[in-house]
């Protein structure tokens, strides 16, 4: 039964980014909006995000080649993109008083250095839109009614005209259970952007080497990603790994994490081209042992690492350089092979592939094709991206369209 004196306008479970967009754009002057979360605190995932600076959005600036990012979403977002993109994002805090800068890489954070600058932000915009915040809310069940919905928590039961779900990424399906009612399709969880573990590898005595432009592929499949590679302690980390894990989410899953890789080290050169490079190398530095001139931009330890891994005796020289020996030094190079054993955690950023089918949902809304007046936003659909701003830019983008349509 609905009670009107308890009757909220629009409810935002989850207390995240997206649920903080969603509901500043719900609110009007004459109507209530509130956000319910289960936990103690809001937006704790933006304080901690991006190494503690926030990692707000990414530069590139064409939509199409934004939606490009998401191994889970492109084709939804491209078009939600023309409602709220990275630009909207960017003139959004601005118009608040948060000033920007890009790094080199593209990324964009607050100039503070400080998520809490975003926290505070978001905090800031709720309290004079009058959007109404309560903690240690967990929503258990939402039943729907002629009228709206009826929200339960182990407190209160609350009665919604709207209720935009804003529940953030789980890496269990029965963390979908009191979703039940609704008979929506949730695509099974699985993690997204993690590093690979090469346990007793003699590769990770190089950590801390990294090579700027490199390709990995993943075997047995067309996956692959490029970008650089960097060498920890207990594998391989870096751009192109977090994005192989992102691109390979589901499959790699489906292998319990163990599979192999190839490595060209030196980007997108193509074996032809390096033959030849290689033979004109011969000629120049002749006399030369090979293990001392690594003609390419990978440090010393990692050459001789390298031709070590592929047998290229140590007295070798340019000019004796042939038959096998060149093919061990392009097979080195360009299909270098490491057997992976498990994944590990990029503390700066995680997500989970996985979540409320795209199919569910009507992307010019974000309200769910079979309920009418309830929404989708955020981490909590099968969306995301890999590392660079892209999660956060899905959660104000989705939590915008979200909040005008649920006014
Ligand atoms: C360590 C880390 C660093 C990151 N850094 C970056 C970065 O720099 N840039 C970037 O783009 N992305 C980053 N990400 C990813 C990004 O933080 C997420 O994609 C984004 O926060 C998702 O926002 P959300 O609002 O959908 O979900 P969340 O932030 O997870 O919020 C969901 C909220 O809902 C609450 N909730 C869940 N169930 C209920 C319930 N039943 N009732 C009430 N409340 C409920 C949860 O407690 C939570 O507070 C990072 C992620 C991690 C883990």
């Amino acid at each position: 039964m609905s009670n009107p004196s308890n009757q909220i306008d629009v409810v935002v479970i989850g207390g995240g980014a997206a649920g903080f967009f969603a509901a500043i754009h719900a609110k009007l002057p004459n109507n209530s909006v509130c956000i319910v979360e289960k936990s103690n605190k809001f937006l704790s995932k933006v304080k901690v995000s991006g190494g503690g600076r926030c990692n707000v959005t990414n530069a590139c600036k064409i939509n199409d080649e934004f939606a490009k990012f998401y191994p889970r979403g492109e084709r939804q977002l491209k078009r939600a993109f023309y409602q709220f993109n990275s630009q909207s994002t960017i003139d959004w805090f601005e118009s608040k008083g948060v000033k920007l800068y890009t790094q080199s890489d593209n990324r964009i954070f607050p100039v503070s250095n400080d998520s809490q600058t975003i926290v505070e932000c978001l905090m800031n915009e709720c309290k004079k839109t009058g959007v109404e915040l309560h903690t240690n809310t967990p929503i258990l069940s939402i039943t729907p009614t002629t009228v709206g919905f009826i929200l339960t928590s182990s407190t209160k039961t609350m009665h919604a005209k709207k209720v935009i779900i804003a529940a953030g990424g789980h890496p269990k399906i029965s963390s979908f259970n009191w979703l039940k009612a609704f008979d929506i399709h949730i695509e099974p969880p699985v993690p997204s952007l993690f590093t690979f573990n090469l346990p007793n590898n003699p590769i990770c005595t190089l950590m801390g080497n990294s090579v700027k432009e490199t390709v990995v592929k993943i075997e047995g499949t067309k996956i692959s990603a490029k970008g650089a590679l960097l060498i920890t302690h207990w594998g391989l980390s870096g751009p192109a790994i977090l994005q192989l894990s992102a691109w390979g989410a589901r499959i790699l899953s489906e292998k319990n994490y163990h599979f192999s890789i190839f490595v060209n080290w030196l980007g997108e050169k193509m074996e032809n081209e390096l033959r030849l490079e290689l033979l004109k190398q011969k000629a120049q530095s002749s006399d030369k042992l090979i293990v001392n001139a690594a003609p390419y931009a990978i440090s010393s330890k990692l050459w001789n690492f390298l031709l070590e891994k592929h047998e290229l005796p140590s007295h070798l020289r340019w000019k004796e350089l042939e038959g096998k020996n060149l093919n061990k030094l392009i097979q080195a190079l360009l299909y270098d092979k490491y057997t992976v054993s498990g994944k590990t955690t990029f503390k700066e950023e995680f997500v989970t592939c996985g979540g409320v089918s795209l199919n569910e949902i009507n992307f010019n809304t974000m309200e769910s094709k079979k309920i009418k007046g309830l929404f989708f936003v955020g981490e909590i659909i099968d969306i995301d991206g890999i590392t660079g701003g892209f999660n956060f830019q899905a959660a104000w983008t989705t939590g915008y369209i979200a909040g005008i349509n649920a006014q």
